[in-house]
């Protein structure tokens, strides 16, 4: 409704105006029966009267109540043919109508043609009307009538901009995993609940609360769930909505909302995205964003105008807290930030717990080996598996969510839908040497990671996968492990190129390509891992439109640049270099664990390494127990 009014007052305003210009133009001209005896030509009054005396003139048709006259006379210049030519007459010339009837000229006066006139006012008018009527039922329409039909003018009116939630019905009970902000955040509950308790010591109850974590950790869930626990609405708005075309809009959202919420208190206030609203003020390229200002300052002062014990509380969420405005973070703002990351082991299996409650799980499933089998997953990342594996275990018409529905549901939410196999042929095994290359050098370099299991199956993007169990346990990485990481990525290529010759080698290894090469920058750049130094070149690099940092991007001269460059192509061709050895030394396991792979599609690490130690020594690595 609200949409379509705006289209409305953009287009019809100046379709009106242009129409009314050409009406005006067709209609407020000459009568329809004088246009009859059309007279293109004209002729001056003087001339007119020239005419008479020379007795040239035959007939006068008067129009317009003497205003006009068609003249029909002797043509001297074009062999005396009788032509017509229009006269304007002059107002008051009552002895033309004597000098006609002395001269003997046959004379007829025709009346004012009403309905012309009438069109030709109508013409005039209607535009008008139209637009007067146009704008007086948008003005009508803009009365405050909160929640009714059509607000034209109440762009800022942020009804259904966002949400209120009486009762959220999520508990503490249902957040898992990130054991610390629940913590930290179960005294906001109290503060909502007993505010007195604070007050009667003088505490000042925070007014904000910031979570920062990256997306589908539970941050939204959280800020729910203090709701829920104590019992209060919950109005939430995403710090996009703020953000509108025109100017001023977002801070009258701000101002409702938060009126909206001091009628109701006490309650929480969540905003998603703050920082599409409180980025730094008169940052990123192009300066600041008058709209964006206008609205962050307008939640500022909301902040600051209402006193710490009305019970509201804000809480925000963002994954980008260092390109908040630094206004915003200042004590009496949002000056709790509370850290919500994605989950380790433990925590993962705390939410598949939370989640597999109202599921129905093979007795063979356990949530452990989930557990231990998604390092990185998020929460919602864990919440989606489970639904996915239910889904395939709807669909195969089982009773109950086995081991395998799991697996697979996991390969699906890391690396995408399943494809149909290739049919075998020399591209399959192109690509079948691809993988088992990867997975070769993997399982020979000590540093690797061990192989889980290496497929033909496609998925996403890719042909073929091999999957490695990453030790996530383990904060800091060494550069012999990233330089075994390197050399694994290139395995793939280097296997294409050992075998079928460098004339044969296919774009599949891109990818790898591009993961690598970052990884041996990032040891040059950041890590200092290479000859130039334990120096760090470059910060971490952000999006250049998104906040403060985009000018302080290289802080090395060219000819360091020049070395950065050297060095990483030394890297990466030391690893490729030991990427075709390992391949060139094993290239009978090789050949057997390809033609398997053909056969099989999928092999499992355990199996994989049990081939390759037939023929050669496989390091030990170190088996990683996760302890729950
Ligand atoms: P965020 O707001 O951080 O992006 P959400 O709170 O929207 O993430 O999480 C999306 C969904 O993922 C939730 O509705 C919930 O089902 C699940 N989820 C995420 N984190 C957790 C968690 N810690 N415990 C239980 N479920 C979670
Ligand atoms: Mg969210
Ligand atoms: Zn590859």
């Amino acid at each position: 409704m609200k949409f379509s009014w705006k289209v409305l007052v953009l287009w019809t305003v100046p379709a009106l105006v242009i129409g009314f210009f050409f009406w005006q133009g067709a209609f407020a001209s000459v009568p329809a029966d004088m246009t009859k005896n059309a007279a293109n030509t004209r002729m001056t009054y003087g001339r007119f009267l020239e005419y008479l005396d020379a007795d040239r003139v035959s007939s006068v048709d008067l129009y317009e109540g003497g205003r006009t006259a068609i003249v029909e006379a002797v043509d001297q210049d074009i062999e005396n043919r009788i032509q017509r030519w229009r006269v304007d007459l002059p107002v008051n010339a009552p002895e033309l109508i004597s000098k006609l009837k002395e001269k003997g000229i046959s004379f007829d006066a025709h009346p004012m043609r009403n309905d012309g006139a009438i069109w030709g006012l109508l013409g005039n008018l209607i535009f008008p009307i139209l637009l007067i009527t146009g704008l007086f039922f948008l003005f009508r329409r803009s009365s405050n009538l909160p929640g009714g039909p059509g607000q034209a003018m109440n762009f800022g009116k942020s009804k259904a901009r966002f949400q209120m939630e009486a009762k959220t019905g999520v508990k503490f009970d249902d957040v898992a995993g990130i054991e610390e902000a629940k913590e930290e955040l179960q005294e906001v509950v109290t503060f909502l609940k007993q505010p007195e308790r604070f007050t009667a010591v003088g505490a000042r109850i925070p007014k904000g609360v910031l979570l920062v974590g990256p997306p589908g950790t539970g941050k939204t869930l959280l800020a729910k769930a203090i709701a829920g626990e104590a019992g209060v609405p919950f109005f939430s708005i995403s710090g996009s909505e703020f953000v509108e075309m025109f100017v001023g809009v977002g801070a009258s959202r701000v101002r409702d909302l938060f009126k909206k919420a001091k009628d109701n208190a006490p309650c929480i206030i969540f905003i998603d995205e703050i920082d599409a609203v409180g980025r730094q003020r008169g940052a990123g390229i192009g300066g600041g964003n008058d709209e964006r200002e206008q609205t962050l300052n307008q939640l500022l002062t909301e902040m600051d105008g209402f006193e710490g014990n009305t019970g509201i509380i804000i809480i925000a969420a963002t994954n980008r807290p260092d390109v908040l405005d630094s206004a915003l973070l200042r004590p009496g703002r949002f000056d709790r930030q509370v850290t919500v990351d994605a989950p380790d082991i433990k925590g993962r299996l705390e939410i598949l717990q939370v989640h597999a409650r109202n599921k129905k799980l093979d007795t063979s499933v356990s949530l452990d080996a989930i557990a231990r089998r998604t390092p990185g997953f998020t929460g919602a990342d864990l919440a989606n598996l489970l639904n996915e594996a239910a889904i395939l275990t709807a669909r195969r018409r089982k009773e109950a969510i086995t081991l395998r529905e799991i697996d697979d549901a996991v390969d699906r939410v890391v690396a995408g839908m399943e494809g149909t196999p290739l049919v075998d042929s020399k591209s399959k095994r192109l690509i079948a040497y691809h993988e088992v290359g990867h997975a070769l050098v993997g399982t020979l370099l000590k540093d690797h990671d061990p192989v889980q299991k290496v497929t033909l199956i496609p998925r996403g993007q890719a042909q073929g996968l091999t999957w490695f169990t990453p030790n996530e346990e383990q904060g800091l990485i060494s550069r012999s492990q990233l330089k075994a990481r390197i050399t694994g990525a290139l395995g793939g290529r280097a296997a294409e190129e050992v075998i079928f010759g460098p004339a044969e080698v296919t774009t599949g290894a891109g990818g790898d390509l591009q993961q690598l090469s970052g990884m041996a920058r990032q040891m040059v750049t950041r890590f200092g891992m290479s000859d130039l130094g334990p120096l760090s070149l470059e910060s971490q690099q952000g999006e250049v439109f998104l906040g403060r940092d985009w000018t302080t991007r290289s802080e090395y001269s060219e000819s360091i640049a020049a070395r950065i460059d050297a060095q990483v192509k030394a890297i990466v061709e030391e690893c490729y270099e030991t990427a075709k050895k390992i391949l060139r030394e094993n290239r009978s396991v090789t050949d057997r664990l390809v033609d398997l792979l053909i056969e099989k599609e999928t092999i499992d690490g355990t199996e994989f390494r049990q081939i390759v130690a037939e023929y050669t020594d496989v390091p030990e690595k170190p088996q990683y127990v996760p302890q729950l």
